[in-house]
């Protein structure tokens, strides 16, 4: 018996396609602030935004063009951002502490620190944006105490800028935090609005915000656009012979055979009870056959839930100039029920 391996379905991070999108504004940005920070204010600014401007600013175009070439994930590369500020902004830390040039106040580096704590964010699960933002929050408090001992002529060094310096950081931790639980509970919520819970493949409503979506885009190739309803034939017998929950593990086994055989452009969703549909948008008809066929062929060799031999019915439809979602769901539907009626076992198509 073959083991079918588990579904990971498309769990898209919603902060990731924002990071995509808001990178090619930001990096850029970034480069031309720490430029002109550096060419504007010139000798205005501490000897380290002096030397460390323009090779941020170099940094930043480089990371900008690693994110053109494809060269790393938009991920990794605002870990590396990420690194480079939080790295820059101790290191101004450490010299605004021991040195008087701006005592007893900050420069207005001191400012930027909160985006640290927001690309974590952004970035982070919640647990390790947790351990990220108290560990560098607690590394600033280290940098604090250790300025004000290497230079006590300048104390007292926790004077009301660094309390407030202090104060600010943590509540932009706790802060974070509740966001962190919002975002947690919100992940569970998508989850449940997007995914059938027993077998963790698209659910209904997905799956037809996704054919709506979709299906206008194929006027230019319109034979290209499948979609195939996959019943289980006597399934019923099923749970009434073995129990719900033997039912339940076929349900998810047939779930992972299916996923195994769609391509990485199709979706699979849980279309109703014991039905599955699967949008196969870049398919003829012919093609959506021979998947159809190959599915079958596999079941036939394997067992489901370790012990159950059973078939399927599959009924085809390929989109029509004149299609609408409701006249291709039916065309598909009466080629499912045409499977049916002439003995189950088989894929029909209209
Ligand atoms: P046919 O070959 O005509 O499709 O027959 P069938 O028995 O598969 O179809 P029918 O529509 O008569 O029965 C479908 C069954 O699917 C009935 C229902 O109890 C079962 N079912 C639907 N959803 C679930 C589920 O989530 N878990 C389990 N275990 N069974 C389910
Ligand atoms: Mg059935
Ligand atoms: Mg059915």
């Amino acid at each position: 018996m073959k083991v079918l391996p588990s579904i990971a379905p498309d769990r898209a991070d919603p902060l990731e396609v924002m990071r995509r999108q808001f990178s090619h504004i930001l990096f850029p940005l970034g480069a031309l602030t720490f430029a002109g920070t550096r060419f504007v204010l010139g000798n205005q600014i501490n000897l380290i935004d002096r030397h460390a401007m323009l090779p941020l600013g170099g940094l930043m175009l480089l990371l900008e063009g690693l994110l053109l070439g494809n060269v790393l994930s938009t991920k990794t590369i605002w870990k590396i951002g990420l690194s480079l500020i939080a790295t820059y902004l101790i290191i101004s830390l450490g010299y605004e502490v021991t040195q008087a040039e701006y005592y007893p106040g900050f420069s207005p580096t001191a400012l930027w620190f909160p985006v640290v704590y927001l690309i974590a964010f952004s970035l982070f699960s919640p647990r390790q944006v947790l351990f990220f933002s108290s560990g560098y929050f607690l590394l600033c408090v280290a940098v604090i105490l250790i300025g004000a001992f290497l230079s006590p002529l300048q104390s007292p060094k926790l004077n009301n800028a660094v309390m407030g310096f202090i104060l600010a950081n943590l509540f932009y931790i706790i802060l974070l935090n509740i966001y962190n639980n919002l975002r947690s509970q919100y992940g569970q919520v998508h989850q449940m609005a997007h995914y059938d819970q027993l077998t963790g493949v698209a659910n209904r409503h997905q799956i037809q915000a996704l054919l709506a979506q979709k299906l206008p885009q194929t006027q230019d190739s319109p034979q290209n656009f499948s979609i195939l309803l996959v019943d289980l034939d006597h399934f019923k017998q099923v749970n009434d012979k073995y129990g719900h929950a033997v039912g339940d593990r076929v349900l998810k086994d047939i779930a992972h055979l299916l996923a195994q055989h769609v391509r990485a452009s199709d979706t699979l969703a849980r279309w109703g009870g014991e039905e599955f549909l699967i949008l196969a948008p870049t398919t003829d008809l012919a093609q959506a056959q021979h998947l159809g066929e190959k599915i079958q062929q596999v079941l036939s060799e394997v067992s489901l839930a370790d012990q159950l031999r059973l078939t399927l019915s599959i009924g085809i439809a390929s989109y029509r100039p004149d299609d609408t979602l409701a006249t291709l769901l039916e065309r598909a539907d009466a080629a499912l029920y045409r499977a049916k009626s002439l003995g189950r076992n088989r894929v029909e198509l209209e």
